[in-house]
C-alpha cells in the first residue's frame, strides 16, 4: 500500500492527539503541499481539517491513507510559528494541533469539514486600506528616567539582542512614550513590532496615539470587528503593509516577517491568560516568541505581576523604572473611609459614606467630574425569599443569579441564562422577595436618588457592548456633558480621565476575598490601576475606598501606592506558603454533567497521581469540589499538583494520565489541565 507515494505528509490535528499523523500525497495535490498550510484528511470515518507540519519522502508506517484536498493557497503559518505552537503544546500539556489553532487567523479552525467559510483569500483579492488621518505629533522632552529606559533598549537594538525587560512605571509616568519610541527605532531598522493589550476594544485611545505616529504601518487585531476585515488585516500584515501590530494575546502570533520588538502592556492583566485549551499566557508566550525570534520584549505595568518582577530579581528580566508621572500629572490621594462608622443613615443600599456623599456634591458644584467603581454589574446578586430565605441560584450553574433591574430579569453571569423572578416561592410558596447586595445598575439608581439633577452615565459590559458605545461615553466625559460615571472594571483598562478629581471604591471588600491565593494581588492591582486613571496638575483628584476591613494590609499598601512595599510583603506570603514564584502550579480540573462519575473520576485520578507523586518533591490538593461547583451543566472538581520545577510535574501529570486513560474509561467526564493556572474558581 504504502509505496503508491511520493511523498508523506504530518498532519496535526485539532483534537487531544499528541502525535501528529501520517497521509499520502496523491501526484495531483504534490505541488501544492507545503508546512503551515491546512489539508482536508480522513480521521476515522470522518472528514477532517489538519495542519500540514511535516514533509517526507518515506514513511516506515503502514497502510496509510491519501490526504483528499489541500486547502489554502499559501502557508497560514511559518515554521518558526509552528515551532512556538510545538513548545505552547509541550508546555501547557495540550496537543500541537490545539495550539496551531490558536495561532490561526480570527474564524479559521481546524476540525469538522470546512466549507468556504474558513478558507483564506488569495493575496490578489487584497482590498486597499481606509484612509488615516495624521494629525500633528506631539513634542516634549522626556524625563530622566523614561531616557535611561530608553537607553538600556537601544543598547539591545543596535546590538540585535534578544532581551526581556520589565517596564515598572506608575499609570502616567509615561510608559506608553517609551513604547512608540522604541518601534520607531524598530521601524528604522526595517523590523516589525507586536503590541499586546488587555482588552482592544477599550483602547481606541491607546490605537489612535499609535496611528498619529505610525499611520498606516498599524495593523490591528480588533475582536469587534467583522470577520473579513478582520482577515484583510491579517493579509495586511502578513504582506509586509502592516509593520506594527496591535492587539489582544493572540496577536502575540501575527504573521509579521522579522519581529524585531514584542511589547505588553498591562502584563500583570489575567486577560492575557486564557482559559480554554490550550491555556496559554500570552505574556509568556511573547517572552518565548522573544527569544526564539531574537527580538527585545517589553513587558510594562504599574503594578507588575508577582511572578514577572520576581524574574528582575533573578536577572531573567531587566527592570526598567519610571517612578514618577510626567511633569504636570500628579498622583492623586488616596484614603479609605470605615463604612462601619461612615455610613449614611438614610441609604437602605448602604452604597455611600458621608464622605463619599460630600465629595461628589463638591465636585457637582465646581463642575468637576466623579467616578463610582464596583466590579459588579446588574441591580441586586442576590434575591432571597423574605419567609425562608432561598436564593435563586441557575439551574445550570451553581451560582446566585444576578437581578438586572432595566430588564427586569435574573440573570446568571456565568451561562447568561435568564428568568423572570418567580411570583411564589417554589421552596415555601411565600410572595415575597427581597433584593439584596448592590452592582452597578443599583448605584447608578441610587446615585440618582441623591443626585436628582446630576448627569450619570453608566459603563459596564452590560452597556458597553454596544457597538461605538464606549467611545460616545469617553466623548461626553471630555466634553463634561457627565458628572458622574459608575462602572467596572472596563474603567480600570488603558484609559485615562485626566479631568476627573474623585474616584469613589464603592466597595473593596469583595475583591479581597476571594477563595483564591491571587486575590491580594489582584485587589492591589486593580485599585492601584483605577486610582493611576485620575488626575493632573493643580487638581490631581482624590481616591476614596470604602471598605469594612480599612486594617487589610492590602488596603494600607494600596493607600501608600507603594508596589515596592506592596511586593515585598506579598513575596514573603508566597515564599512562606511555597506558592508561585516559589513553585509551580498544574490545575486538573474534572468536569462532567453526570455528578456521580465527575466525582467518581477526580477521585481515581488523583490518588493514581498521589502514587507517582510518593516519595518526590510534589505536593497534591484535593480532589474538591471547585469554589463553583457547577457552570453550564456541567459538574466541576479539581486537584492542584504543586512543585519545584515545570518538567516534573508535566512529566508526573503526563504518565499519570496516560495510564489512567488506558485503565478507566472516563466517557463523557473531561479532565482539563491548565499549567500556571491564573484563577483557582
Ligand atoms: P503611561 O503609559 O505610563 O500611563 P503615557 O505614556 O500615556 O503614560 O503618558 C501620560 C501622558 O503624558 C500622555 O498624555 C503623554 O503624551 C504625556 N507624556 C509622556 N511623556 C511625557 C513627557 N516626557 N513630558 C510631558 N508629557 C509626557
Ligand atoms: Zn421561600
Ligand atoms: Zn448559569
Amino acid at each position: 500500500m504504502t509505496e503508491k507515494f511520493a511523498k508523506f505528509i504530518e498532519v496535526a490535528l485539532g483534537y487531544g492527539i499528541d502525535i501528529p499523523f501520517v497521509y499520502g500525497i496523491p501526484d495531483d495535490l504534490s505541488d501544492h503541499v507545503e508546512i503551515g498550510k491546512r489539508v482536508l484528511v480522513p480521521f476515522r470515518n470522518k472528514e477532517v481539517t489538519g495542519c500540514i507540519v511535516g514533509i517526507k519522502k518515506e514513511t516506515g508506517i503502514e497502510n496509510i491513507r491519501p490526504a483528499l484536498a489541500v486547502l489554502d493557497p499559501f502557508p497560514l503559518l511559518s515554521p518558526k510559528i509552528l515551532e512556538l505552537c510545538k513548545w505552547i503544546s509541550e508546555y501547557y500539556m495540550c496537543s500541537w494541533g490545539q495550539a496551531i489553532e490558536a495561532a490561526f487567523p480570527a474564524g479559521v479552525k481546524l476540525k469538522g469539514k470546512t466549507g468556504n467559510s474558513g478558507i483564506m483569500p488569495d493575496y490578489s483579492k487584497d482590498k486597499p486600506v481606509d484612509d488615516l488621518i495624521v494629525p500633528g505629533k506631539n513634542t516634549f522632552p522626556l524625563t530622566e528616567a523614561q531616557q535611561n529606559a530608553l537607553n538600556e533598549i537601544f543598547e539591545s537594538t543596535n546590538a540585535n539582542r534578544f532581551q526581556s525587560y520589565l517596564l515598572e512605571g506608575v499609570t502616567g509616568s509615561g510608559k506608553t512614550e517609551v513604547y512608540i519610541r522604541s518601534i520607531k527605532k524598530i521601524l528604522e531598522k526595517g523590523l516589525d513590532s507586536i503590541l499586546l493589550v488587555p482588552e482592544i476594544s477599550l483602547t481606541s485611545t491607546l490605537v489612535s496615539r499609535f496611528e498619529t505616529h505610525f499611520g498606516e504601518k498599524i495593523g490591528v487585531f480588533h475582536s469587534r470587528l467583522t470577520q473579513s476585515k478582520r482577515r484583510s488585516e491579517w493579509l495586511r500584515i502578513k504582506n509586509g503593509d502592516a509593520k506594527i501590530v496591535i492587539g489582544p494575546r493572540s496577536a502575540v502570533f501575527a504573521p509579521v516577517k522579522n519581529p524585531g520588538m514584542i511589547i505588553v502592556d498591562e502584563e500583570h492583566d489575567s486577560s492575557f491568560k486564557q482559559d480554554t485549551a490550550p491555556c496559554y499566557n500570552g505574556r509568556d508566550v511573547a517572552v518565548l516568541r522573544g527569544k526564539m525570534e531574537n527580538a527585545e520584549v517589553i513587558l510594562g505595568s504599574a503594578t507588575p505581576s508577582i511572578e514577572s518582577y520576581a524574574n528582575t530579581i533573578t536577572g531573567k528580566y531587566k527592570l526598567l523604572n519610571l517612578p514618577e508621572r510626567v511633569p504636570g500629572r500628579k498622583l492623586p490621594s488616596v484614603i479609605t473611609i470605615d463604612m462601619r462608622t461612615d455610613r449614611v443613615k438614610d441609604d437602605p443600599a448602604k452604597i455611600f459614606s458621608r464622605h463619599l456623599l460630600t465629595g461628589i456634591q463638591e465636585r457637582i458644584s465646581k463642575n468637576e467630574q466623579t467616578i463610582l467603581f464596583l466590579n459588579r454589574r446588574g441591580f441586586a446578586p442576590m434575591v432571597l425569599c423574605r419567609n425562608c430565605g432561598a436564593n435563586q441560584i441557575c439551574k445550570h450553574c451553581d451560582i446566585a443569579m444576578v437581578y438586572h433591574e432595566s430588564a427586569d430579569i435574573l440573570r446568571c453571569h456565568y451561562c447568561n441564562s435568564r428568568k423572570k423572578v418567580p411570583s411564589i416561592c417554589p421552596h415555601c410558596g411565600s410572595g415575597e422577595f427581597g433584593y439584596y447586595g448592590i452592582g452597578t445598575e443599583r448605584i447608578e439608581e441610587e446615585a440618582r436618588k441623591f443626585f436628582p439633577d446630576a448627569r450619570i452615565a453608566r459603563l459596564d459590559s452590560d452597556t458597553a457592548r454596544k457597538r461605538g458605545y464606549f467611545d460616545k461615553i469617553m466623548k461626553s466625559l471630555e466634553e463634561k456633558n457627565i458628572d458622574i460615571l459608575v462602572g467596572t472594571q472596563l474603567l480600570a483598562k488603558g484609559h485615562d480621565y485626566p479631568d476627573i478629581t474623585l474616584i469613589g471604591i464603592i466597595s473593596a471588600d469583595g475583591m479581597l476575598n476571594l477563595p483564591d491565593f491571587r486575590a491580594g494581588e489582584r485587589t492591589f492591582q486593580l485599585l492601584t490601576q483605577v486610582s493611576g486613571r485620575a488626575g493632573r496638575g493643580e487638581s490631581p483628584g482624590e481616591v476614596v475606598i470604602q471598605t469594612y476591613n480599612p486594617d487589610h494590609y492590602i488596603l494600607k499598601l494600596a493607600i501608600k501606592q507603594d508596589y515596592k512595599e506592596f511586593y515585598k510583603q506579598e513575596d514573603r506570603f508566597r515564599r512562606a506558603l511555597k506558592l508561585p514564584p516559589y513553585s509551580r502550579i498544574v490545575q486538573i480540573l474534572v468536569r462532567g454533567k453526570n455528578e456521580k462519575r465527575t466525582i467518581k473520576t477526580a477521585i481515581g485520578f488523583a490518588s493514581k497521581l498521589r502514587e507517582s507523586i510518593s516519595g518526590r518533591n510534589m505536593e497534591l490538593l484535593g480532589p474538591a469540589e471547585a469554589p463553583i461547583s457547577k457552570i453550564q451543566s456541567k459538574y466541576r472538581w479539581h486537584i492542584l499538583l504543586k512543585g519545584d520545577e515545570i518538567e516534573s510535574l508535566h512529566g508526573t501529570i503526563k504518565k499519570t494520565y496516560e495510564e489512567f486513560l488506558k485503565d478507566n474509561k472516563i466517557g463523557n467526564i473531561e479532565i482539563l489541565l491548565d499549567v500556571d493556572p491564573q484563577s483557582q474558581l
